[in-house]
């Protein structure tokens, strides 16, 4: 989709359905394109009220599931990071995604995309720009927007990140950061002391991320600014004991394996996580755990079973450090949308930082026993150094230092040599230095340790939010027909739909709009998210929440005030509950209704039960 076409009001929405979903959301207060009143720009999202109270309860959600009941910590660090932490994490050098630009409109496309949407290729960033130009060619594929043969236009490499300037002037380049889980990296010193240096632990982050997409489409489903919800689980590699598999063993879900991907006809295999692990199909105990925890939650929020797989990244698109990979994917309009990347990162991330920063990245891993080693050492004599090699001679002292530590039998060999006088040639700048072994200081002494400092590695499970939700309301959108009238109904779990309960009076007279304005304030006092509604007829009501996926809907009626004119009307004291996706009604107790409700919605009792 075009910015064009997004400015001029519709969206990303491909066919009829997604078209429906995205005139709900705006309609019923979900999302909209934001700044629409000066045309708007694509690729970002304001959530309306709707829309917010929905991505705060799959928020909440998240947070139950990954933090609170896995016991990690949760952080919040800021969106804007200065330049070195994008140096360290590569992404300043590499987050980058392929750009192709019409030579005739001049719109510019992620060439990969370009590929994916008209051939049979399906994962074609891994591809590399080059192979991407040549079936560009080979396919005489043309530009989206204006049908321009794009054949032999040059794929570049267009970097994602937002860039902004920390304070005045341009000395201090930050940037707006696009994925959560650096500001969870670079603050690793101070964590491994928050968590007694005890392995493992993991941290979570929910948070904006902001990535400035070629091409953003598809609604929520490509924007440029999103929320990610992420958890770097950190582990000891050769002592860690692994998760409790047990609670999620029996968890049954499709996936689909590099081995099924390739096989001509292979489709994605239907079996327990225990199984995937067992079979050695999802290797990392650590990663099968989390897929286990996410197919469930997924479920949880609305998530249809039957339109999610896990799928294995094929070699070409892992990254180099990355022992295996899975994404959760969703099936939206016919195409799967990755919701969340599950990947073994190693010692990776840490490494770069430890690397680049002047902190300490490492953890203390205790031995059993205490060992004797030999530590090779040095102790030049700097007033031979000094003269010798000038401003150079501290370098020269640090580079012996590494020496010995390296190759201590560079030292050996010399002093071997020409009875001790032999040299040992180190490296500075570039430059080539000798310095004679009788004056370096070498010396191996044995020393007792009782333990090792090391990187731990890391096991990522990186949700995106607003993914999720679009998917949830795709899946849970319903219509059906209630009383010869066509409805739309969205079947979204009682856990996370933004209103629990409708409180409607039949008519707002004869003090029945007063009982049910107290009712309401009683429920919302119970901590239940409530709306308000008495204008309009009751059906037309009932319809406004179904719309939204308000799960139950409670009318005051005479009978409720005691003033039925016949037991058809119901007992005094009592009032209509109504369940959206049934559209059953009962009566009950108005003093039971809180409770009631809440077991309803907390899914200790069905509707049915009542
Ligand atoms: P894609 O290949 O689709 O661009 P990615 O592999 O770059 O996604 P990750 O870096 O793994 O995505 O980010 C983790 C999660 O963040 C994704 O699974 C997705 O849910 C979400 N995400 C990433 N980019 C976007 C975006 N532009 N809009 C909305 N959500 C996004």
């Amino acid at each position: 989709m075009s910015e064009g076409e997004q400015r001029s009001g519709a969206d990303g929405a491909g066919d009829d359905r997604s078209g429906d979903l995205t005139e709900l959301a705006k309609r019923r207060g979900f999302f909209l394109q934001s700044a629409g009143a000066y045309g708007g720009v694509s690729g970002f999202y304001t959530f309306g009220p709707n829309g917010a109270a929905l991505k705060d309860n799959v928020e909440d959600s998240w947070r139950d599931r990954f933090t609170v009941r896995e016991g990690n910590m949760e952080i919040d660090a800021p969106t804007v990071m200065p330049e070195p932490v994008f140096e360290a994490s590569g992404h300043l050098d590499g987050f980058d995604d392929m750009l192709v630009e019409c030579p005739e409109c001049g719109e510019s496309h992620r060439a990969d995309h370009v590929v994916e949407d008209n051939t049979d290729y399906e994962e074609a960033e891994g591809l590399g720009p080059e192979r991407v130009g040549e079936i560009i060619a080979e396919y005489e594929l043309v530009c989206p927007t204006c049908g321009t043969g794009l054949a032999g236009q040059a794929i570049e490499d267009f970097n994602l990140m937002f860039e902004t300037t920390i304070g005045p002037g341009s000395s201090s380049p930050g940037y707006l950061r696009p994925e959560t889980a650096q500001g969870i990296f670079v603050e690793f010193p101070q964590l491994k002391e928050y968590a007694r240096n005890q392995l493992p632990f993991g941290v979570t982050q929910i948070g904006r991320a902001y990535r400035n997409e070629i091409s953003p489409r598809k609604s929520l489903l490509r924007v440029r600014e999103f929320t990610q919800a992420e958890l770097e689980l950190f582990v000891d590699p050769e002592r860690d004991e692994g998760p409790d598999l047990e609670s999620v063993e029996d968890v049954v879900a499709p996936f689909y394996g590099i081995d099924q991907q390739e096989a001509d006809d292979g489709d994605p295999l239907e079996i327990t996580v225990g199984e995937a692990h067992e079979r050695g199909l999802v290797a990392d105990p650590w990663i099968a755990y989390y897929l286990g925890v996410a197919a469930e939650w997924y479920d949880s929020i609305g998530v249809d079973m039957d339109r999610f797989r896990f799928r294995q990244h094929l070699s070409g698109e892992r990254a180099h450090y990355a022992a295996d990979c899975w994404d959760a994917e969703g099936e939206v309009d016919g195409d799967w949308i990755e919701l969340a990347g599950f990947a073994y990162r190693s010692d990776y991330d840490l490494s770069k930082h430890d690397e680049y920063s002047d902190d300490d990245f490492t953890v203390f891993r205790q031995y059993d026993e205490p060992v004797t080693v030999e530590r090779p050492t040095v102790d030049p004599d700097m007033s031979y150094l000094g003269p010798e090699f000038g401003g150079a001679a501290g370098d020269v002292a640090d580079a012996l230092a590494d020496l010995a530590e390296s190759d201590p039998d560079a030292f050996r060999e010399a002093e071997a040599d020409a009875d001790g006088e032999g040299t040992v040639t180190v490296e500075v700048d570039g430059e080539r230095h000798d310095v004679p072994v009788s004056q370096t200081g070498f010396a191996v002494e044995e020393v007792t340790e009782s333990g090792e400092h090391f990187l731990p590695h890391v096991v990522e499970p990186s949700l995106g939010i607003d993914r999720a939700l679009y998917t949830v309301l795709d899946h849970c959108y319903r219509e059906d027909e209630v009383d010869g009238e066509e409805r739309t109904f969205l079947e979204l779990p009682a856990e996370v739909a933004p209103t629990t309960v409708g409180v409607f009076p039949l008519m707002d007279r004869d003090g029945l709009g007063e009982r049910a304005r107290e009712v309401a304030a009683d429920l919302r006092e119970r901590g239940l998210s409530v709306t308000y509604d008495d204008s309009g007829a009751i059906g037309r009501r009932y319809r406004r929440q179904d719309e939204v996926g308000t799960p139950f809907c409670v009318t005051v009626d005479y009978a409720t005030i005691g003033e039925a004119r016949d037991d058809d009307e119901g007992e005094p004291g009592t009032v209509t509950v109504r369940e959206r996706d049934t559209t059953a009604q009962r009566r009950i107790p108005i003093e039971d209704l809180a409770d009631t409700l809440e077991a309803l919605r907390d899914g200790d009792l069905t509707f049915a039960d009542l």
